[in-house]
């Protein structure tokens, strides 16, 4: 399923990543076909941290 930026309607959003990432993920990561579809965030949980970034306007939802 494709997420759409509520703000400008584009489609290429980034996945936020929070936490600490495991090596296997930051080994998908760097995967060039992974390339813009994870961001990393801090370790710094809160109850309404955003799910997705858009990467055309850095929207966060
Ligand atoms: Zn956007």
């Amino acid at each position: 399923m494709r997420k759409i930026c509520p703000h400008c309607k584009g489609k290429n959003i980034a996945r936020l990543v929070w936490g600490l990432p495991t090596c296997k993920f930051l080994e998908e990561m760097d995967k060039e076909e992974n390339k813009g579809k994870y961001q990393l965030r801090g370790c710094c949980v809160s109850s309404n941290d955003p799910d997705y970034c858009c990467n055309d306007c850095g929207e966060e939802f």
